[in-house]
């Protein structure tokens, strides 16, 4: 199977999109993701998956920590400036949520402790139990589709 045909099919379940951030000697980093789901509701444990290339990797596994920011349809920018696809350096403002730097203005805040870690091919899976979260703001949230940012305003879902 071509990786093409593999990526048309995973890019025909839409997500919406998160930064995870984490904190390690006072550096605040993060990274676009939408590989991220619920896992259990007792104990609370969500999972994100990261790539052995991205320097987010390393970082969490010295943290122990992530906190997850799920963005909104206006928020695209600050995807953008995390998955690389705006070059120069841009200031983004973080807030604090249980010790852990988070967005501000993101719609959702989670802030996770990780308890597992599972490498899987060319990805690892962070399980983290969940030690606080905000839901700051409940409107449209920001989707990406067939590799490409939409909105479900856009795609024309009554919201
Ligand atoms: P870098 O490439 O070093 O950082 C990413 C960018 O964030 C850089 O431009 C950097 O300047 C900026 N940045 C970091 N910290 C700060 C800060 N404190 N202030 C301001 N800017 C900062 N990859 C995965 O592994 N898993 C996924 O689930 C995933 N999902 C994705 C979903 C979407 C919609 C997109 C577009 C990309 C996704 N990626 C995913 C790819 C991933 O976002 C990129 O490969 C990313 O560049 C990898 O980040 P990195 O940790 O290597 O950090």
């Amino acid at each position: 199977m071509e990786d093409r045909q593999f990526r048309n099919a995973m890019g025909n379940f839409a997500t919406g999109v998160n930064v995870i951030t984490t904190e390690v000697d006072g550096d605040v980093h993060g990274m676009t993701a939408n590989a991220f789901m619920s896992v259990s509701l007792d104990p609370k444990l969500v999972v994100i998956s990261v790539g052995e290339n991205a320097s987010m990797l390393e970082k969490i596994r010295k943290s122990k920590t992530y906190a997850v920011n799920i963005l909104s349809k206006d928020q695209q920018e600050l995807s953008m400036i995390f998955a690389g696809q705006i070059k120069e350096d841009r200031h983004v403002d973080f807030e604090w949520l249980a010790d852990l730097p988070v967005i501000k203005g993101a719609s959702t805040q989670i802030s996770c402790e990780v308890v597992n870690e599972h490498v899987e091919g060319d990805h690892t899976l962070f399980i983290g139990k969940v030690v606080d979260l905000k839901l700051k703001d409940c409107s449209d949230p920001l989707v990406f589709y067939k590799g490409k940012y939409t909105s479900l305003e856009k795609s024309g879902v009554a919201i």
